[in-house]
């Protein structure tokens, strides 16, 4: 009984297999053993490398190129598997390491060089400012690019077009980054324009985005001056247009577009109010009224070009102020001790001294570093203005120079009126010890941004812009997606 059982089982099996192996891919019987324990097992299969070749040597590759290793030395790479040599590989030693890290930190320290070689700022500013801030602007945007569903949920937003940007001679490549980094981030193409006295660091941009293999057409630079700016504002093909520059300027602008499709953004000029109460921390506050003006000679939109002092600490600020101006050194943009560099240009040194005179006419005081200036270049030493009164024209017009006008307020009331008694509304600072009192101030006062007990703190996630006429619309962080962004 158990015998036939087993005898009828085999008959089924047997033709099973029988099927089962005639259903296996063809493998030469020679390749295909049944080895013990009934396991398949594989004949070799081999990867053909006949059309891999490897060069003998390898060398390194620094700043874009193949090149030999200053150390001389090659070591041997070895086929695990068969202990045959493969090729030489080039040892780097530490003059190599050095050599490929300042192929990296080339462009930053060249980029920095050429801004302040070209614009006038002080190579520690643009080295330690400008440059870091372009690289945080690029790498902040850059990781919006693939998330803008996240930064407007359900709206699906969808790219502009062309994006005509203009931007003035301040922060040449900053300015440029902040421009550019948001629009390629929405799926933008640009056409910017740099300002007349500063090209080139936005030309050698340039060529780091062709090195870096950036479709053709996607970033355009066409240099010139303002007839250049006219003619991107009115292309018909044009359908947003970032502007950076003055009041005046924006408005013509603003005219020009008006009626069209166009969108616009205008970040225009500034008077700020640095604002230091009684209670303030004097010598820190001192530090910032410093920054606050004579940063970048002075030649900065939001720079805190009022200081309003409470009258109780009036003297003791000016003192301060005066032995701290004998301290500012002015002289050569690529000294790495200067504070304040060359003025952008003939045109803006006559502007500086043209308003300052006035100011001198009008009845203020003028108190100037005793420093020496260079023989040649446009330089203005730093100044400040005492005895100011709001109707001074240097009270109330945009110098954009190293000179700060100085007035005086009794309570925080008169402060705020004082601080928004100016057509602009860009920035102010405020010091004082007492938090509440910043809040106070921060709610009443018209300015896109406002410093507390610091100063020009800039960061690529904050948004800035103004109110007024410093103009419209916001740079930086997640308000800076939306005017590259058509809403669904
Ligand atoms: P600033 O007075 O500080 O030099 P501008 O507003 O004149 O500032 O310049 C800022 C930028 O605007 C520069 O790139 C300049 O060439 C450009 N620009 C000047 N005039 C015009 C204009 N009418 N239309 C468009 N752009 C202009």
């Amino acid at each position: 009984m158990k015998n036939n059982r087993k005898s009828s089982v085999a008959k089924v099996i047997r033709p099973a297999v029988r099927q089962a192996t005639a259903a296996l891919p063809v493998v030469p019987a020679k390749s295909r053993r049944l080895v013990f324990g009934g396991k398949w097992d594989y004949a070799p299969a081999p990867e053909s490398s006949s059309h891999i070749a490897i060069l003998p040597r390898h060398d390194l590759f620094i700043d874009g190129r193949f090149v030999a290793p200053r150390s001389g030395k090659y070591f041997a790479s070895v086929n695990p598997a068969t202990e045959q040599k493969l090729t030489e590989i080039a040892q780097a030693g530490a003059a190599d390491v050095d050599r490929a890290v300042r192929a990296v930190q080339e462009k930053s320290r060249e980029l920095a060089i050429l801004e302040s070689m070209d614009g006038g700022k002080p190579i520690k500013e643009s080295r330690d400012f400008d440059l870091p801030m372009v690289a945080a602007h690029f790498f902040y945007y850059a990781g919006w690019a693939d998330k803008l569903n996240y930064a407007l949920p359900n709206r699906r937003p969808q790219s502009l077009g062309v994006a005509g940007q203009i931007i003035p001679w301040n922060f040449p490549l900053l300015m440029a980054a902040w421009k550019i980094a948001p629009a390629l981030a929405c799926g933008n193409t640009v056409v910017l324009k740099p300002a007349e006295t500063t090209s080139l660091t936005a030309l050698r941009l340039a060529q780091i985005l062709q090195e870096a293999e950036l479709p053709p057409g996607v970033v355009n630079i066409v240099t010139g001056a303002g007839e250049t700016g006219a003619a991107l504002v009115n292309h018909p093909g044009v359908d947003k247009i970032a502007f950076t520059g003055s009041t005046e300027v924006g408005k013509q602008i603003a005219a020009a577009t008006a009626g069209t499709r166009k969108r616009l953004t205008l970040e225009l000029g500034g008077k700020a109010a640095n604002i230091v109460f009684e209670d303030a921390p004097i010598d820190q506050a001192i530090e910032g009224v410093i920054n606050g003006i004579y940063f970048n000679q002075g030649h900065v939109c939001c720079a805190g070009s009022r200081l309003l002092v409470q009258e109780s600490i009036y003297g003791t600020v000016i003192r301060k102020l005066r032995d701290r101006l004998q301290t500012l050194r002015v002289g050569d943009p690529l000294d790495k001790n200067t504070d304040i560099g060359a003025i952008n240009s003939r045109n803006q040194l006559d502007k500086i001294r043209e308003l300052v005179h006035c100011g001198v006419e009008e009845g203020a005081t003028l108190e100037q570093s005793a420093c020496r200036l260079p023989a040649k270049g446009y330089w203005y030493p730093p100044s400040f203005l005492t005895g100011v009164t709001l109707s001074h024209r240097v009270a109330q017009e945009e110098i954009f120079g190293p000179v700060l006008s100085v007035m005086t307020f009794r309570t925080p009331q008169e402060a705020v009126e004082r601080a928004n008694n100016t057509p602009y509304g860009l920035s102010a600072g405020v010091w004082t010890d007492k938090g509440s009192k910043i809040f106070h101030m921060v709610n009443q006062l018209k300015a896109g941004v406002v410093w507390a007990n610091t100063y020009n703190k800039f960061d690529p996630t904050s948004p800035f812009g103004g109110y007024k006429e410093s103009g419209f619309g916001r740079e930086g962080g997640l308000h800076g997606l939306l005017p590259y962004l058509q809403p669904d």
